[in-house]
């Protein structure tokens, strides 16, 4: 996804020589043997972690991520600011964290899960079709399929 990319920061390990680093998370001078390199800044292995779960990023070829001062695992930055998607039915970006409906390949919010025709709601166990990436209830796509205003190919 490319928003995430943007975010994303990628870390160095590297070796302090000459002067020693200070650690910007605890703000101690950095005298490990490695050191890491994130933000343009210096941190200790174990300073580096994720401010919702406590992980360590520091894990060699793990990206950490960025957003309103916070650093993030990529975990938790997906399910904090990361996206399921674009709404089938809206095409507006759906939040990680909010409920979605499925259909094949589709996402929807929960509130644009309707039929697109007569805007009835689906619930548990009801039928509803997809047709030409419209979702329909029985009823719509019986008719569509009477009148022929619809392709018969399903998709
Ligand atoms: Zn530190
Ligand atoms: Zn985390
Ligand atoms: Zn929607
Ligand atoms: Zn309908």
């Amino acid at each position: 996804m490319l928003i995430l990319a943007k975010q994303s920061v990628p870390m160095l390990s590297v070796q302090p020589k000459g002067k020693q680093k200070g650690c910007a998370g605890c703000n101690r001078k950095i005298k490990d043997r490695y050191l890491l390199k994130a933000l343009d800044k210096y941190w200790h292995e174990d300073c580096l972690k994720c401010a919702c779960c406590d992980c360590r990023l520091g894990e060699v070829g793990s990206t950490l991520y960025t957003k309103a001062n916070l650093i993030l695992c990529r975990r938790d930055y997906l399910r904090l600011f990361g996206t399921t998607g674009n709404c089938a039915a809206c095409s507006k970006l759906i939040p990680a964290f909010e409920m979605v409906m499925r259909a094949r390949d589709n996402v929807y919010h929960l509130d644009c899960f309707a039929c697109q025709l007569c805007n009835q709601r689906f619930c548990v166990g009801d039928k509803f079709f997809l047709k030409n990436n419209m979702i329909l209830c029985q009823m719509d796509y019986e008719e569509g399929q009477l009148n022929g205003s619809f392709e018969t190919q399903v998709q």
